[in-house]
């Protein structure tokens, strides 16, 4: 049961953030604000609430179902430019080791303008089944549009559970279509797993990071869950392997109310995604000032790699949310990861680990980040920055 403030009411006379066990409550715009990612529900905050703004939610009652009409396990294909995102090859990969694990079907849903050949690449991918929507008005992502189709599709063929990529997008449209459905969402999964009934072994980071929770969906279906990019490998593809199209048709379409009005590249570097980027420059509080980050994308600009940072540096609003790296950021595993006056708190350092090479640079010996640096230079950024980039610029001009 979630806790939660009402805004309108709440004076910011600040009772509630020394109860709090977990340090979950903060001040956001003079208003007390809780993160449902660290809060653990136990309710101190609500009693401690001197004018009753703080409530403990109830439990939504979950709709009777017949769940063993429920089967197979789909993937959400998020598409760019027409192309499959990375991550839907990646679930593909792992939802056809859960589905053979357990005797179902592994599918893909594909919701679109034109399909092209991708329901081809998915059978190669490890799709038994591909469901496709297709029309012009899906061209681009539209929450209440897409939502509408997915639903309507899953009450027709009932899958046992859904797998959508955390990207930006699948952190929109994944609690949007649980929520239409009245099911349950584990977010941000870092490992699957299948065992009796069917019931998906859903497994996240919790309490900060520190513990690993795993969660079931025993009474309602579909179980659905998001999965960072990256968590899973792309299975190698068979291009001999066959499957079935379902073209469906949505019966109950919708007026959007929302608009796309433009699409904007906010990347300076030439890789726009971090979590696409072999090589991570990334630059923490140590980095000093946001003027300072035109190092760090000088630097990437040379390696061919991409810019990303902690998340006190995009508080400090330095560098965009989509640049962070770590538990509420993404997660990224490059072949090298340079972490420029980053402390390695655990946060930090739960999104980033599985890098092949991590070299840190911190002026502190003891800083927690040269625990997990494959090399580490105690040393202050502002020097050691410059003749980094000295020395790359002279060995590429040689
Ligand atoms: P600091 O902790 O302030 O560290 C700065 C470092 O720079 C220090 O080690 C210092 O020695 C070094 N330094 C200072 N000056 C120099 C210099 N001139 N040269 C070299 N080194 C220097 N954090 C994330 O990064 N990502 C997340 O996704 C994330 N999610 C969170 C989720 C929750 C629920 C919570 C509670 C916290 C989360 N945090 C996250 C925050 C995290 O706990 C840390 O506060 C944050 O990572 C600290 O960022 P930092 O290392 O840049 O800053």
């Amino acid at each position: 049961m979630a806790i939660s403030v009402d805004r309108e009411k709440c004076i910011a006379c600040g009772a509630c953030l020394n109860v709090c066990p977990v340090g979950a409550i903060i001040m956001v715009e003079d208003k007390a604000y809780i993160d449902q990612d660290t809060c653990i529900s136990c309710g101190a905050c609500v009693g401690q609430c001197p004018i009753e703004a703080i409530s403990k939610g109830t439990a939504i009652k979950a709709e009777t179902k017949d769940i063993s009409s429920y089967n197979d396990l789909w993937v959400y294909i998020e598409l760019e430019s027409g192309e499959p995102c990375r991550v839907g090859y990646e679930l593909l990969g792992k939802a056809s080791e859960l589905a053979a694990k357990s005797g179902q079907r592994c599918c893909a849903v594909l919701i679109c303008a034109e399909p092209g050949e991708v329901p081809r690449e998915l059978f190669a991918a490890g799709a038994d089944i591909v469901y496709v929507v297709s029309d012009k008005i899906y061209s681009d992502y539209n929450t209440e549009l897409y939502t509408n189709a997915f639903c309507e599709l899953v009450e027709k063929y009932k899958p046992s559970a859904v797998l959508v990529g955390a990207t930006a997008d699948g952190r929109d449209f994944a609690p949007r279509v649980a929520a239409r459905l009245k099911t349950g969402l584990c977010a941000d999964c870092t490992a699957l797993d299948i065992g009796e009934n069917n019931i998906v072994q859903w497994t996240r980071p919790a309490l900060g990071g520190n513990i690993l929770a795993t969660i079931l969906c025993e009474d309602t279906r579909p179980q659905m869950g998001t999965v960072r990019p990256k968590v899973f490998k792309v299975k190698e593809v068979d291009f001999f392997r066959k499957g079935e199209e379902i073209k469906y048709k949505v019966k109950n379409a919708i007026a959007a109310k929302t608009e796309l009005v433009r699409k904007e590249r906010v990347c300076s570097t030439g890789i726009c995604k971090i979590e696409d980027a072999e090589i991570i420059c990334s630059g923490g509080r140590g980095m000093g000032a946001a003027d300072k980050f035109k190092y760090l994308e000088e630097l990437a600009g040379l390696l061919g790699g991409s810019v990303g940072g902690s998340r006190a540096v995009v508080d400090e609003g330095w560098i965009s949310h989509p640049q962070q790296v770590g538990q509420s950021g993404k997660t990224v595993t490059p072949k090298i990861y340079f972490a420029f006056g980053i402390s390695g708190a655990v946060q930090h350092i739960a999104g980033m680990h599985d890098s092949d090479v991590i070299i840190a640079i911190n002026k502190d010996p003891n800083a927690p980040i040269f625990k997990v640096a494959s090399y580490g230079i105690v040393g202050d950024v502002n020097v050691i920055l410059p003749k980094l980039i000295a020395k790359i610029r002279a060995v590429k001009e040689a």
